[in-house]
């Protein structure tokens, strides 16, 4: 059985609307399971009816218009119990329900599966048999696991309109569902990017001149066919004959009207090359991977192959077209750093990323940049998703695919109530940062790219509380010399002068990768990351340090800050390689001074041995984001565990007052430079707990500014103890909005007032 599901589960992955994806799922499962019957049958919430969407065994007319009602019949207990119906004499069932117009016998053997997505059963997929039938566990699975598949692919019809199980008109308040990335609400056209040379990411496009794409297309071919003929040569004499043949096998597709001539015909209905491409290898794929046959199975890969080289070729002569027009929204699989880079900086309104969640790293840039950003969207039909209008609420991380017009006004207040509390924002500006009890609490920025530095960030910051400097090193492709990282740091530590500036050593590894240094892992977060790969790589560690110490003479403002420590060894290594990069400078004749430095505690182990690492340096800055995910043992990352990772978590709290003691044992400065520190409701908490100083992101500065500005620190301190009283995190949370509700402050961290 393992063999068609792989089988039906590639082809529902190809096809290309929901109606082809129901009509392979219900011919598949009849032929596999040899039933009388299979049909799918949608949820219509409003209708409260079940209705039958498609079929092989029933009357075909009835598709589309015979609906069930929601309560009765077996299709009805499907959905009331949300799991499988299996009876082998359904019409001796007391729910069993006739219905006359399908053209239905007096069907015996009734199993029908739920289709799920996220606790809502949207529908019934069910086969039926005329004799008696108790279905066996292993049909049962079966069917379970293609009601999965297709409940993402009725999720994504849903979200691109192309299902509206009603007959009235689009549900109003129809939306995807993701995880917040960044404050703010969005409007704009998306613009989808990809990774390159990935077939499967292609979005689909419409094309403005078929006969110039043709060119490029055929070019392409063109060009692939070279290079295999050059491979081929170059195998000539280290190959023998019967293996080369390969070669002759791919130039004959190639050659062959049906790859080429298909891929034409698309691009001539109006698609552009990689569509028209990628809708033509799938569908050529699809048949190898029918076959029965090992061999000719494995000749699907083949094809693909040959459909990314071909794909590398076109990419080559329309990547310089990427055009990102005004209000762009950054739609991808997996939005990445660089990609957002390349959007010019007054055209980007939003990101929306499928995968991601709200502490990873492309979520932390968009708040710097103060973009609104929805991550961890899995639903998302990446590849349907270019050059259309959508809304993102990066508050409660939705997105609006073609929003009904009542959702787009409604919109378009809450962003102008947003504007106007920007506007109010602004009212504190220059005023010091104290509580209404008098105590200052000052706020640092964290940053990574001069350029995202703007005015509010430079005016309103103590100064840099985290400069990430992995930033610079993964827009490039290659590591940066000393030179090239003094002027780099100069500028920050310049800019800022005389206040300080806190520049954290390399943190490479885990979701941060250099595109020119691989780092291939099992468990990227638990590997070779931050200050592991500086101590492994001293070359690395001791170039960047230098020129920190460079970067500051005359300055000396510079604070230097070691990522990831787990034991007081690395602390040791550092310190001594720190002392090292001084002396050889001393002696080159730089008049460099020893800058304070502190460490990251962002590991529990850091947190249980905190005297022991304050005792060793100037102060402590602890990492949140990675506190939470390797307290709680919850990938930052990670969409389906997403829902789990709080740093309102019990756990987390506790241990941040643990930091908070042990550094106060050495008399030693303690901030948070985690996200935790730039959200208004969390930064109050933290103020309780006596931390001295946050930092944050621009965006957030006057907002907590506000909040802190709004409180006592009694109050605060009150608040923790409520807050240590819950043991759940989603109590903490409400605890908080209740007390920003209460300070009239609730629009701070929602849309709108
Ligand atoms: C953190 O882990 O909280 C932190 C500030 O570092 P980063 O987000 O860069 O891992
Ligand atoms: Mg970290």
């Amino acid at each position: 059985m393992l063999d068609p599901l792989h089988r039906i589960v590639k082809e529902v992955n190809a096809a290309s609307d929901l109606q082809e994806v129901l009509q392979i799922i219900v011919q598949q499962v009849k032929q596999t399971i040899e039933v009388d019957v299979c049909s799918v049958y949608l949820t219509d919430f409003e209708r409260r009816s079940h209705v039958l969407m498609a079929t092989d065994g029933l009357r075909l007319e009835a598709v589309g218009k015979v609906s069930l009602p929601y309560h009765r019949g077996l299709i009805g207990l499907v959905c009331e119990r949300a799991e499988p119906v299996n009876v082998a004499d359904a019409p001796s069932h007391n729910r069993y329900l006739f219905a006359n117009e399908t053209g239905e016998t007096q069907y015996k053997g009734f199993l029908g599966v739920p289709i799920i997505q996220n606790p809502k059963v949207l529908g019934v997929l069910v086969v039926r048999q005329i004799e008696m039938r108790t279905f066996a566990d292993n049909e049962v699975t079966f069917l379970f696991t293609l009601a999965a598949q297709l409940a993402g692919a009725i999720t994504h019809a849903q979200a691109s309109g192309q299902l509206v199980t009603s007959e009235e008109t689009a549900p109003p308040k129809r939306f995807l569902q993701g995880r917040p990335g960044s404050p703010g609400v969005a409007f704009g056209t998306t613009v989808v990017v990809y990774p390159p040379a990935d077939l499967d990411a292609v979005p689909d496009k419409k094309v403005q001149d078929p006969d110039v794409e043709e060119e490029e297309f055929r070019t392409a071919v063109a060009a692939v066919i070279q290079d295999l003929m050059a491979l081929e040569d170059r195998f000539e004499d280290s190959l023998p004959a019967e293996d080369r043949a390969l070669f002759d096998a791919w130039l004959m597709m190639l050659g062959s009207d049906s790859l080429i001539g298909d891929t034409v015909q698309r691009i001539h209905q109006g698609h552009w090359a990689p569509g028209a491409l990628r809708q033509t290898i799938e569908e050529h794929a699809k048949v190898f991977d029918a076959m029965e046959d090992v061999y000719l199975r494995e000749r699907a890969s083949d094809v693909r192959d040959l459909g990314r080289r071909i794909l590398m070729h076109l990419q080559q002569s329309v990547e310089s077209q990427v055009e990102y027009p005004q209000g762009t929204i950054l739609v991808g699989d997996e939005v990445s750093a660089m990609q957002l880079a390349e959007v010019p900086k007054d055209r980007l309104a939003g990101i929306v990323s499928a995968r991601g969640a709200s502490f990873s790293h492309v979520a932390i840039l968009a708040r710097a940049l103060d973009i609104p950003a929805v991550m961890g969207m899995s639903d998302l039909p990446v590849t349907r998703m270019d050059d259309r209008f959508i809304i993102l609420d990066g508050y409660v991380g939705r997105v609006y695919v073609s929003p009904a017009p009542s959702v787009l006004q409604e919109y378009r207040r809450l962003a102008e109530e947003d504007r106007e509390l920007s506007e109010e924002l602004q009212v504190n500006k220059g005023l010091p940062c104290e509580t209404t009890d008098g105590v200052g609490v000052p706020l640092y920025l964290n940053t990574g790219l001069v350029s995202e530095m703007n005015t509010t960030g430079i005016e309103e910051s103590a100064g840099v509380g985290l400069y990430r400097t992995e930033l610079p090193f993964m827009v490039r492709d290659s590591f940066p010399g000393e030179s090239v990282q003094v002027a780099n740091y100069r500028k920050v530590l310049r800019t800022l002068h005389p206040r300080p500036v806190i520049i954290r050593t390399l943190d490479i590894g885990g979701d941060k990768p250099l595109p020119y240094f691989p780092v291939e892992e099992q468990n990227p977060f638990l590997g070779w990351r931050g200050i592991r790969i500086s101590l492994d790589h001293p070359e690395i560690f001791l170039t960047q340090v230098r020129a920190m110490l460079r970067a500051a003479i005359g300055l000396n403002n510079l604070r230097l800050l070691l990522p990831m420590i787990s034991n007081v060894d690395e602390v040791d290594d550092a310190l001594a390689l720190i002392q090292r990069a001084h002396d050889e400078l001393t002696e080159e004749g730089y008049d460099v001074s020893m800058p304070k430095i502190g460490v990251m505690i962002e590991v529990p182990a850091a947190v249980y041995q905190v005297e022991g690492l304050a005792r060793r340096v100037d102060f402590l800055s602890v990492g949140t984001n990675d506190l939470t995910q390797y307290l709680l043992a919850v990938d930052r990352n990670n969409t389906h565990v997403a829902d789990i990772y709080s740093d309102l978590h019990p756990a987390v709290l506790r241990a941040l007052i643990q930091i908070v003691a042990g550094a106060k044992t050495y008399h030693r400065e303690v901030s948070v430079c985690g996200e935790m520190a730039g959200n208004p409701a969390t930064a109050v908490l933290l103020l309780g707990m006596g931390v001295e100083s946050l930092s944050m992101n621009s965006g957030s500065l006057l907002r907590v500014k506000w909040v802190i500005r709004s409180v006592s620190k009694a109050r605060a301190k009150a608040l923790l103890q409520a807050a240590l009283r819950c043991e759940r995190a989603s109590e903490v949370k409400a605890l908080l909005v209740n007390a920003l509700d209460d300070m009239g402050l609730g629009g701070l961290i929602r849309a709108g007032r």
